[in-house]
Order: structure tokens, then sequence, then C-alpha cells
């Protein structure tokens, strides 16, 4: 087994906390995004996994093992960066052996799981290459496999795809999955990138400013944030003020905001008269028997839909409509269905 359970992880530099007081468990071959903002602590999370920081209060647990203060090279974990970090002399076989020869595994064996690898990550044509010969996607699936060759039961990924340019970046992104759920593997992934960690991730990890915003499956973030950072980072959720009014007839919540009264069936009862709410710039129905008005301040084309940006009271709100006549200067009026509102945390 090669679960991770981090409990109360603290890492702090000097008197800066990078990571404050952080829990989290990975399961057996399940795959968990550590996502937030740059500067959120999510490398230095990572790196206290793999053991290249000694965390400053907190333990690590790897496969029910206390490996808090064990060095990177004796856990079962390997590491896969965004600078590919591979050797230039080398050739693409030196790269994959390296650690093999280091680990002093035998000669055939050494071949043979150069020779799996290569095939598994389609680097057969390149084995003889030098690094400076591959593109950058060749690049990453080479570092990839010099992670993989040391057989790890934990593989920890930071930004691997971040140098690969779009196109690239969806197929190495395949690839890494498949081969992560081929091979049974746990995996720890670190990402800014919203839609990379909701295409890959069993389970995402939202981090800010050291701390776990939220933990929770994909769909779970998009369609339940616990909170109103989590709302806005995951999907652009338009998040506003809101007083609660009272109970709406039918159930629910009624609300009064700042573009107008609305209700929400959030599942869970408001925490406090003035709150957050959030709702998805896809959810708006344009209508003229819709209860929200601002004035259209810009549009865009976008082919199978247009984004409005729509102001009320000073602030800016997003609608993404699929046709809008709406011409920018003027009012517009929508809706949102009651069970497209969410209600968030007080306001402070
Ligand atoms: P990015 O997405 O930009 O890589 P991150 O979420 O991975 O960001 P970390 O690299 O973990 O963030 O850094 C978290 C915070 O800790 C940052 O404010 C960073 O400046 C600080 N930090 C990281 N390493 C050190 C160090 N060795 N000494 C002092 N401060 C550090």
């Amino acid at each position: 087994m090669s679960d991770i359970l981090a409990h109360n992880l603290t890492m702090q530099f000097d008197q800066f906390t990078a990571v404050g007081d952080v829990s989290f468990t990975v399961a057996q071959g399940e795959f968990v995004t550590l996502l937030g903002p740059s500067g959120c602590g999510k490398t230095t999370l990572l790196k206290m996994i793999s053991g290249f920081l000694h965390p400053t209060a907190g333990r690590i647990h790897i496969g029910g093992v206390d490996v808090t203060r064990t060095p990177p090279e004796h856990r079962d974990t390997a590491l896969c960066f965004q600078s590919y970090a591979l050797f230039p002399h080398m050739t693409v076989r030196g790269n994959l052996e390296f650690g093999l020869r280091q680990k002093r595994v035998a000669g055939r064996d050494r071949v043979a799981r150069v020779a799996q690898i290569a095939q598994q990550l389609s680097l057969e044509p390149q084995l003889d290459k030098l690094p400076n010969a591959l593109s950058g996607g060749q690049q990453q699936r080479v570092a990839l496999g010099r992670a993989l060759s040391m057989q790890p039961s934990v593989i920890l990924f930071d930004e691997p795809l971040s140098n690969l340019d779009a196109k690239l970046r969806d197929q190495v992104r395949l690839e890494i999955k498949r081969i992560q759920q081929d091979n049974d593997l746990t995996a720890v992934y670190v990402t800014h990138d919203q839609s990379e960690a909701l295409a890959l991730s069993d389970r995402v990890i939202v981090m800010r400013d050291g701390r776990i915003e939220q933990i929770a499956t994909p769909e779970n973030l998009y369609h339940a944030p616990a909170t109103s950072f989590v709302a806005d980072f995951i999907g652009n959720a338009n998040v506003m003020p809101a007083e609660v009014i009272g109970e709406a007839d039918g159930g629910g919540w009624l609300l009064d905001s700042r573009m107008g009264r609305l209700v929400s069936r959030d599942v869970n009862d408001p925490q406090a008269k003035h709150i957050n709410i959030a709702w998805r710039p896809e959810r708006a129905h344009v209508s003229p028997e819709g209860s929200l008005t601002g004035t259209v301040v810009s549009r865009a084309f976008q082919g199978h839909f247009t984004d409005l940006h729509v102001a009320t009271g000073g602030q800016t709100y997003r609608l993404q409509v699929a046709a809008s006549d709406a011409i920018v200067g003027g009012d517009i009026t929508f809706a949102l269905d009651p069970g497209d509102v969410l209600m968030l945390e007080p306001l402070r």
C-alpha cells in the first residue's frame, strides 16, 4: 500500500508560514491535485511529501510508515518537475538508466526496464538522441520515464505541463493519467491551472495562503464550492453580496442583491443575514421577465457563446449567453434559476 497521510503539516521560513497546519490523505492509486494561485504553498507541500524539505511541525506517513524524517532517496516516491532537468550530455537511454545505475540495478534488468518504459511512452525512436534533439513534449516524456523507471508507488508532479504549448499539454496530460492508472500509482499533482486539475484528478485540494480552502471531487468543487474563493477560482463564478430576506414561497431563500431580488435553493441554510452568493456566468437567462438588471459595459462574441460584462453599483459581473442583441451602454434584464444561486460565507 502507498497511501499518503499528511497530518498537521507546517512549514515556516523564518517568520513566514508557507504552509500552515495542513492535513489530508491520498488513497492508494488516487490522483490528487494541489491547486491554488502562485505562492500559496503547493510546491512547499510537495517537497515535504518527497522529503526535500523537512516540516517545521507535523507528520507524513506513506504506506502506513512515518517518513517525516526519511531522506528522499529512501522514500518510495518519484518527482517529475516542470523544467525537465534532463542531463544534457546523456542520451535518452542514459537519462532513463541514470537512477537505476545509482540504485545498482543489474545490467539486464536495467535494459529490460528501459525498454518497457520507452515502449509505454513511445520513446523507442528517441533512445539514442540527446535531449536537445527532442521536442518539449518528448523531453517531458523522458522526464516522466525517468521518474517511472524507479518503479515508485507514489509519483509527485510539479507543474509538469507548464512548458508545453496548449495542444501538447492536452496530449501529455492524457498520457500522465493513463500511466498513473495503468501502474496503479498514488499521485500528487501541483498546478495553478484549474482545467488541468478538474480534468485529471479524483480529488482536488484548493489552497490559499498556505492553508486548505476545500478538498473535494472536481464535480463537487464546481457545483458546491465551500467559499467565494473556490467559487471564483474554479469556473470564475460571479460572487456578490446579498441580504437574506426570509424563506421563499415554494422553498428556498429570498435574497436581495444589488442586481435585484432572487431566490436560492441552496441545500445549506444561510449562515448569516448578510452573505456572499455565487452564480456561474453560463447560468444566466436573458429575459424581459427576469428580476435582475445591469448595464452592459462590454460584449465579446466567442463563437458558440457571447461574453457580456454587466455593471451595477460599481461592480462588474460576467454573463455567458447563447446569443444576444444586447448593446453596450444599454440595460439588460436576466434571471437565474434558484438551483443555480449558491449561498456562501457571511460577509465580514
Ligand atoms: P508557484 O505556483 O508560484 O510555484 P507555490 O504555490 O508552489 O507557487 P511555494 O513555492 O510553495 O508556492 O511558496 C510558498 C511561499 O513560501 C511563497 O511565498 C514563497 O516565497 C515562500 N518560500 C518558498 N520557499 C522558500 C524558502 N526556501 N525560503 C523562504 N521562503 C520560501
